[in-house]
């Protein structure tokens, strides 16, 4: 059975509240949705979401890459020939990430359809519910700690805090927090590399000099910045993930050598789909570091696709699943849900994702 189509749809879907970090505000998820279609005509769905501030990847970018580099690749190839499907795709292009993730998770999710079972099956796992945390968007120390007891409130027991936009109160928001939640909600930070070295040294012996209990904290310093990272690494207890420092294989081995963090956010938009995904978690787990799978601001499909990877390949700590309960109302029909702190995959094949809500896009459009 031969791949017959790629399409491509522009979403574009509201969040129920501002998500803000040290790097933006953002008020809607703007994404890419991949459609690969067989000979059946029978649909696999991957997203490339819109990243300026991050990965540099637009929706007009993914479109391009998809329709002019990607797709021509494609169309005509056997579906079920996965892997050198994906081998072709990544290396079709240099960068655009999103792009190919888009389309190595649509190639999966379309193997996992013709197979008839749920993306998560394919890829050797079976669990349908996978933990995330909850982000709480970059603010003051009382919205802060106001929206973190709404947060444990309806379920979450691990709140991602939002720092790096001023050093000096990032404490004060910490411990905010940690006085609204008590003492049985996991905290973990992420600077998103708004601290100089010298700052994120001073504000995490500050925090753990206060007993605030925090799991862990990512991105300190800026993503190019190695050097900075393995200097604050060396002089602080707490974990650091790097996340914007980690994008690709060879980002990890530098970071690696260099022993600059301890714990890796492995992204599909980073990376470039599910199989390098999973070489990123497997290089992590052989040099005895930790990980995560987290994920872009992005909708169901991606979402879906990076809680697959979990539920199958597990990883050290609460992955960071949330971006697509930020949603107001979801741009797909089917897919995941969230339930409490967890992602609820569906029992059905794929990411089982039956279609686009275009009417309701195109009005919010
Ligand atoms: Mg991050």
């Amino acid at each position: 059975m031969t791949i017959a189509a790629v399409r491509t749809h522009r979403l574009s879907a509201p969040l129920h509240t501002p998500f803000v970090t040290a790097l933006r505000r953002t008020t809607t998820v703007e994404t890419l949705v991949v459609e690969v279609i067989d000979g059946d005509g029978r649909p696999g769905f991957g997203e490339a979401p819109q990243v300026w501030q991050v990965t540099g990847a637009s929706v007009a970018g993914a479109e391009a890459c998809v329709r002019e580099m990607l797709a021509p690749l494609l169309i005509g190839r056997d579906a079920d020939d996965l892997q050198a499907a994906c081998a072709l795709v990544r290396r079709a292009v240099v960068g655009n990430e999103s792009a190919k993730a888009a389309l190595d998770v649509a190639l999966h999710d379309l193997a996992a359809r013709r197979l008839g079972v749920p993306l998560v099956r394919l890829l050797g796992g079976t669990a349908l519910r996978v933990p995330t945390d909850v982000t709480l968007a970059a603010g003051d120390a009382v919205d802060l700690a106001a929206t973190a007891a709404r947060r444990r409130g309806e379920g979450f027991t691990v709140l991602k805090l939002k720092v790096g936009t001023d050093a000096r109160g990032d404490l004060d928001r910490v411990r905010a927090v940690r006085a609204a939640v008590g003492p049985d909600v996991r905290i973990r930070l992420d600077a998103n590399q708004g601290w100089t070295p010298r700052e994120a040294v001073r504000v995490i012996r500050a925090i753990e000099d206060a007993g605030l209990d925090v799991e862990l904290v990512e991105q300190p310093v800026h993503r190019r910045d190695l050097d900075g990272l393995a200097w604050v690494s060396d002089r602080v207890d707490l974990p650091i993930l790097a996340d914007e420092s980690v994008f690709d294989v060879r980002d990890l081995v530098e970071v690696i050598r260099r022993r600059a963090a301890d714990m890796v956010n492995v992204k599909l938009a980073k990376c470039g789909g599910l199989q390098p995904a999973r070489t990123l978690l497997d290089l992590a787990a052989a040099h005895g570091m930790g990980a995560i799978v987290g994920s872009m601001m992005e909708g169901p499909v991606g979402v879906g696709a990076a809680a697959s990877l979990v539920a199958a390949h597990g990883t050290t700590a609460v992955s960071d699943l949330d971006a697509a309960w930020w949603l107001a109302w979801s741009p797909v029909a089917g897919g995941i849900r969230y339930e409490g702190a967890n992602v609820v995959l569906p029992d059905a094949p794929g990411l089982g994702v039956t279609g686009l809500r275009e009417a309701k896009i195109q009005a919010h459009a």
